[in-house]
């Protein structure tokens, strides 16, 4: 992976900004998927880690264990949450890039079949043909590859996800959830830091529960409840399995 910091599309295009983009319904969708991604982020980040450190409280009362614990959970799971969207997004935008540079070619060695096929790609979505031959004209007019991208592949040429952006916002966002219950098992008292970390796991799991159904525009309830089940269950099972090996010695 390269060190550099992170380039924007929008650095590398200036000129390719269009006025008025915040109106775009895309860019809006675009944004509550990162809201929402960030949301699941953060979800995993607790689930994960509070599983992690409910289990080496279950088999042990050494806070620096659990400490230990906590931290490397947080730091292999944002790592390889980042790893994992940088080469996924990265993926993704290679093959964007490719499709592009194709309908790039093609719109310079055939324009007349490139005209038709936006034609029929209209009419497809419920124009006139003469209707969608005039606007496959005026659209190949004003910027054939833009709207070959938009109307044929469904993507914005000047709106690729950059990977380094997606890496640490899923780093971010796994740190952010991962530092509740990292926090909630160290700094409490022994005697209570299990009721303590287990209850404000369940709580930040309500929200979490109810941020991505709200945004996901689905209903909060059944999310909510799933939500919780998923991290009392991975609590208790780790627990369980912590309080065996540790009652055993191991
Ligand atoms: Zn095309």
């Amino acid at each position: 992976m390269p060190s550099s910091p992170p380039v924007t599309e929008r650095e590398t295009h200036p000129e390719a900004e269009p006025p008025h983009r915040e109106a775009h319904e895309g860019t809006l969708g675009s944004r509550l998927n990162w809201l929402r991604a960030a949301v699941l982020g953060a979800n995993d980040g607790i689930v994960s880690t509070a599983g992690l450190v409910v289990g080496v409280a279950g088999a042990t009362d050494d806070r620096s264990a659990l400490l230990t614990a906590g931290l490397a959970g947080l730091l292999a799971g944002s790592l390889s949450m980042a790893a994992g969207e940088y080469v996924s997004v990265s993926t993704q935008r290679d093959s964007e890039k490719a499709a592009l540079a194709q309908e790039r070619r093609e719109l310079r060695e055939q324009p007349e079949a490139e005209l038709e096929e936006l034609t029929e790609l209209l009419e497809e979505r419920g124009l006139t043909r003469a209707v969608a031959r005039e606007a496959a004209v005026q659209l190949t007019e004003r910027d054939a590859l833009r709207a070959h991208a938009r109307v044929e592949l469904g993507i914005d040429p000047d709106d690729l996800t950059n990977p380094w952006h997606a890496a640490w916002a899923s780093f971010l966002a796994f740190t952010a959830g991962a530092l509740l219950p990292l926090l909630a098992i160290v700094l409490p008292p022994a005697d209570r830091r299990l009721p303590v970390t287990v209850v404000s796991v369940l709580l930040a799991l309500v929200c979490t529960g109810w941020s991505s159904a709200r945004l996901g525009a689905a209903a909060p309830r059944r999310a909510i409840l799933r939500n919780v089940c998923g991290g009392a269950l991975a609590m208790g099972v780790t627990y369980g399995v912590g309080a065996l090996l540790g009652a055993a010695g191991v």
